[in-house]
């Protein structure tokens, strides 16, 4: 798999169309970079991909499980 010149969604990993953007048109919304950086922290704590994902409100417990 080669990287996109634009680099890929941090979210569905899509590429994304603008350059530099960290985030597709399809999942940006405002709000997205803090609830993001929310999750990551949440993992650096040490709560698992799943807890962070829940808690920090980036991915429904459904869309979760599937990690
Ligand atoms: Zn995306």
């Amino acid at each position: 798999m080669s990287a996109h010149p634009n680099g890929n969604c941090l979210r569905c990993r899509k590429p994304c169309q603008v350059f530099g953007c960290r985030w597709c048109a399809a999942c940006y919304y405002p709000g997205i970079d803090e609830t993001y950086r929310r999750y990551r922290d949440m993992i650096e704590e040490g709560y698992t991909r799943y807890q962070a994902k829940v808690q920090s409100g980036w991915g429904d417990p459904d869309e979760a499980r599937e990690d």
